[in-house]
């Protein structure tokens, strides 16, 4: 097992001294870019993926980056979204989900969580996301509802009226992001869209 307390002493000795001045500024407070909803897969590093320093991102993390609807989510996930929307005021939402995930392995092979009941159960707040999903090979079946399950978080977060209300004002933007850690490439859907767009299109 690596020792982390070795990234520790690297971190003060190398790192923390050149990013010393923004740590300082950060003292007096946050406004971060976004508030990024990913899973908690080691292989997704959110500040890696989007070029983000201390400060800039505001993140939830869960297996399957699941929020459920406002009356389905659970209160940490209610109150980092309350508080990110109304007293941060992230001028936009992304919901992050990734190839290869095992949450969505899981949504889609029950038999793969039977001795995980607190994953079940989790998990199946994205049931409805399955209904998107055709019968073709397991390999595409899984691509779509990691998809699907994106396109559902999106709806769900319009769910909580601090949300809803500030996309209607034009204040507060939702994204739906497919990162693919094996090629690197990021594919972007939009609230209300099914299309899935690459991210190098999208910014043109
Ligand atoms: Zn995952």
């Amino acid at each position: 097992m690596r020792n982390l307390f070795a990234g520790v002493t690297h971190f003060q000795n190398k790192t923390y001294p050149q990013m010393q001045p923004r740590f300082e500024e950060l003292a007096t407070g946050q406004s971060p870019d976004a508030l990024f909803i990913t899973c908690s897969d080691s292989r997704v590093v959110p500040e890696l993926l989007t070029g983000s320093d201390p400060g800039e991102l505001f993140v939830i993390r869960n297996a399957g980056n699941i929020v459920g609807t406002k009356d389905e989510a659970d209160l940490g996930v209610a109150a980092t979204i309350e508080y990110a929307v109304k007293a941060l005021k992230v001028p936009q939402i992304i919901v992050c989900g990734h190839a290869r995930c095992g949450a969505m392995q899981g949504l889609l092979n029950p038999s793969a969580v039977e001795s995980l009941p607190e994953v079940a159960k989790w998990v199946s707040l994205s049931a409805e996301a399955l209904n998107d999903t055709s019968d073709d090979s397991d390999d595409d079946r899984l691509t779509q509802l990691i998809q699907a399950n994106i396109r559902l978080q999106l709806r769900n977060l319009m769910t909580f009226p601090e949300v809803a209300e500030r996309v209607e004002a034009g204040t507060l933007q939702l994204h739906g992001w497919l990162y693919d850690f094996v090629t690197g490439k990021v594919s972007v859907v939009s609230l209300g869209s099914s299309q899935f767009v690459d991210s190098v299109a999208h910014m043109a």
